[in-house]
């Protein structure tokens, strides 16, 4: 099988927007460095697969992720097609500057919804983070932005997070001119019910449902459920990486983000439109595990890949 069968269901989105993090997030995540060239290739052929939504880099201080020194040598590699959007995270004013430089016309900004990720990953407190996203949106002047609230669903060093906080400051990001607001599930702890309150209570707090997307990880093997949750409550844009790309670092050998084709494949068996050629996506995986030598951990790409030999011998 090479497609799903197609079955709508009532009273979810017709078309979702699926936002490709792997060449950032995925690769950030994970152990090995991979060349410039074919990071610039792989955001090539997402964009053949029907990708109109990629997340480039990160303009992070080179010491704090080794594996995104390059962010301004991908920017200038990547031909960006008419229609598409090429998006690159900026953790402060200095990589603001700095993507302006490489020719980058949309940003994200991270925030946390805890104290501890807020330390750990961003050297600031938690209300830090949201001053430094506040500044970087105003100096963006106008340039679209896109706001991630890191551990929006768990926390590896707080448990359990303030629902209340998570909405608040997903509701500070959209004051601030954030278009976009990604709860992010940083460490995979989500499951349906929470996904729904928390998304619930974000656009209570006055985020517009149109303005809320979930970044979701699979640790625990939950994402796709949970991404059913959100469609019931019209969400309608998702993020994923291509193969799963992104260890979680918080949970040794677990898997990483929600794997695009895996996500595409669910969509499209319920007739939803994202643009997104599941085959090239999986045939992209299949192609990004050979030059790294990685197994990916996909079962869209594994069986896809099955099914082609077969069809060879
Ligand atoms: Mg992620």
């Amino acid at each position: 099988m090479t497609a799903p069968r197609t079955e709508p269901e009532d009273g979810l989105p017709t078309s979702v927007t699926v936002y490709e993090v792997g060449p950032r997030d995925g690769l950030q995540a994970e152990t090995d460095v991979v060349p410039t060239d074919v990071k610039a290739e792989l955001c090539r052929r997402l964009y053949v697969a029907g990708v109109r939504d990629l997340e480039l880099t990160s303009f992070v201080p080179p010491t704090w992720i080794p594996q995104l020194t390059d962010a301004a040598e991908v920017a200038a590699s990547v031909r960006i097609p008419d229609g598409a959007r090429g998006v690159a995270l900026v953790p402060n004013l200095r990589g603001l500057e700095r993507a302006r430089d490489a020719g980058i016309g949309e940003i994200a900004v991270v925030v946390s919804a805890t104290e501890a990720f807020a330390h750990a990953n961003l050297n600031t407190t938690k209300e830090g983070a949201v001053e430094r996203a506040e500044d970087v949106v105003a100096e963006a002047s106008g340039m679209p932005v896109r706001g991630y609230v890191s551990m929006a669903f768990g926390d590896p060093w707080e448990g359990e997070v303030d629902i209340d906080a998570v909405a608040a400051t997903a509701a500070r990001l959209y004051a601030a001119g954030c278009g976009t607001i990604a709860l992010g599930d940083t460490i995979g702890v989500a499951t349906p019910g929470l996904t729904a309150r928390v998304v619930r209570e974000t656009i209570a707090a006055g985020v517009p449902v149109e303005a809320v997307a979930l970044h979701l990880h699979d640790t625990y093997g939950q994402a796709l459920a949970n991404v059913h949750a959100a469609l019931r409550l019209g969400v309608s844009e998702f993020d994923a990486a291509v193969g799963g790309l992104g260890r979680c670092p918080y949970a040794k050998g677990a898997t990483g983000n929600l794997a695009t084709e895996a996500l595409v494949w669910m969509l499209d068996g319920l007739g939803i439109e994202t643009g997104i050629d599941v085959g090239a996506m999986a045939a992209t995986t299949t192609w990004l595990s050979r030059m790294r030598g990685v197994r990916a951990p996909s079962n869209i790409a594994t069986a896809l890949a099955a099914a082609a030999s077969k069809e060879e011998s």
